[in-house]
């Protein structure tokens, strides 16, 4: 789209279906499915807000269900919709769309094939998106019906009684939250200490507490070893010997990136040992005129970022003003129930030494908004440079984190004092107050 606004032909080759997997089969039906769980468990908290559910007859009703079959037809017609969206506005746009698989011939022809035909289609550049699949272990192989990856999860048309999800990092957890919200039995497998390694720790440790308490299973410390089909379900050996059943299992265990068999050796284009696309700041591979993003390059596994890397490439191809990707400013949300948005520096960077910082982390709590809206977990965290005062990174936990951390995303990018935020008017009550709360206690007296 980008590329055709600035007056360039372009062609768009795509195996499966516009918008790519980040529409059909990841983002899109996930935040879905999701939207769905968080209203089950925001209907189930209604009681406490003085709520009760009553049929006719005054009897009190006790009773409340997903239908899975619905939830997934919905979810999947909305992924259809936007992806019929994305090709409608591509072709608005003049852009000719090859539906194939294209395999590079060198750094400016690649071959598709259509199927019954052929067409070798050359152009001066080359944007590579062919972003990633599931990994999948060799002893826990998806079957499609009691075990699964996440492109399969949809198919389901009744809600797992019990369901074992192995893995527990931002794909794991989200699925989890989600099936435990639906009303499923859930078991997460950790291999860790904590679920989703790599994110703020107090953040885990939030969302681990609302796990357990909402009646789900963790095993951390927890290696699945096999999953395996019995006549009615299954059966995970851990390490240690121990096994879990259930009747459904979910393996999140990671992705590949799809660079194999498409002629990237012929062009010239270099992969890293794990396999992704090497790629600058802008965007460019090892190979001339050809450019990659996203997840095939292993940069952030993030929609967000894939989009912004095509928009460098295209920018920087065409010379249209570009700056390089700024990593340290991206900001992720974890869509679990709470739910944990993080931007820029974290504080395992400042433990690392990599940045010095303060941090000031303010408990949800407090928040009179909060409180309110029954919002029992959450917190909000603020990284500023030390001596400076600058907003460095934050963390937002709690409903709705992935909307409350734009305005701390905005003073990382702006590079904006703790005292800007700190200074500028929220509603009150209002979530966004905890945000500026904790900005005010990151104040220095000069
Ligand atoms: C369950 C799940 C939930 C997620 N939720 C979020 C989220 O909430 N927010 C977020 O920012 N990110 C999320 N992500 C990550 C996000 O989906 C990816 O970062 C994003 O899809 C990357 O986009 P991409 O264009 O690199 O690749 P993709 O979206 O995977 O698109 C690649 C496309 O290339 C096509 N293709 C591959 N090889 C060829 C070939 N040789 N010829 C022709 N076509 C080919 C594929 O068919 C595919 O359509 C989630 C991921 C998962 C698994």
């Amino acid at each position: 789209m980008v590329a055709a606004s600035l007056g360039s032909k372009v062609t768009i080759i795509e195996r499966a279906g516009l918008g790519g997997s980040a529409v059909l089969s990841d983002v899109v039906p996930s935040k879905t499915l999701i939207a769905t769980a968080d209203a089950m468990t925001r209907t189930l908290d209604a009681a406490e807000l003085g709520i009760s559910f009553r049929v006719n007859d005054g009897e009190q009703a006790s009773v409340m269900q997903a239908d899975l079959k619905l939830v997934n037809e919905r979810l999947m017609n909305l992924a259809r919709e936007q992806s019929a969206d994305i090709r409608d506005g591509l072709e608005r746009m003049g852009v000719r769309i090859i539906i194939g698989h294209g395999t590079m011939l060198d750094n400016h022809t690649i071959d598709v094939d259509r199927g019954e035909s052929h067409e070798v289609v050359r152009a001066d550049a080359i944007l590579i998106a062919v972003g990633a699949h599931p990994r999948e272990l060799a002893t826990a192989q998806p079957d499609g019906e009691r075990i699964l990856n996440w492109a399969q999860i949809y198919d389901l048309q009744e809600l797992p009684r019990e369901l074992i999800v192995v893995g527990s990092g931002v794909t794991g957890a989200e699925f989890a939250s989600a099936y435990n919200g639906l009303g499923s039995k859930v078991t997460l497998i950790s291999s860790r200490d904590q679920v989703l390694p790599g994110e703020d720790s107090d953040a885990a440790q939030v969302l681990e507490d609302v796990f357990e308490r909402r009646g789900m299973t963790v095993l951390s410390r927890s290696r699945a070893e096999s999953v395996e089909r019995t006549d009615d379900g299954v059966v995970v050996t851990l390490g240690d010997g121990r096994k879990v059943t259930g009747t459904h299992c979910l393996v999140c265990v990671g992705s590949i990136p799809n660079t194999t068999n498409m002629g990237l050796e012929a062009a010239g284009v270099d992969l890293t040992p794990s396999g992704h696309i090497k790629v600058d700041g802008v965007s460019r591979t090892s190979a001339p005129n050809v450019y990659a993003a996203g997840d095939c390059t292993g940069v952030f596994a993030l929609a967000s970022v894939a989009a912004m890397q095509g928009r460098i490439a295209v920018a920087h191809l065409l010379g249209d003003g570009v700056s390089p990707l700024k990593l340290n400013q991206v900001s992720s949300n974890i869509f679990t129930s709470p739910e944990i948005a993080s931007v820029g520096v974290s504080e395992a960077d400042l433990e690392s030494g990599k940045y010095q910082g303060d941090v000031i982390k303010l408990s949800l709590h407090t928040n009179a908004r909060a409180k309110m809206r029954n919002f029992k977990d959450g917190f909000v965290k603020i990284i500023a440079r030390k001596g400076s005062g600058t907003v460095i990174g934050g963390v937002v936990v709690g409903a709705g984190a992935s909307e409350l951390i734009f305005p701390i995303a905005l003073a990382v990018a702006q590079k904006l004092h703790v005292d800007d935020v700190a200074n500028t008017f929220t509603v009150y009550p209002s979530l966004s107050g905890s945000i500026s709360e904790a900005a005010r206690r990151l104040h220095v007296h000069m």
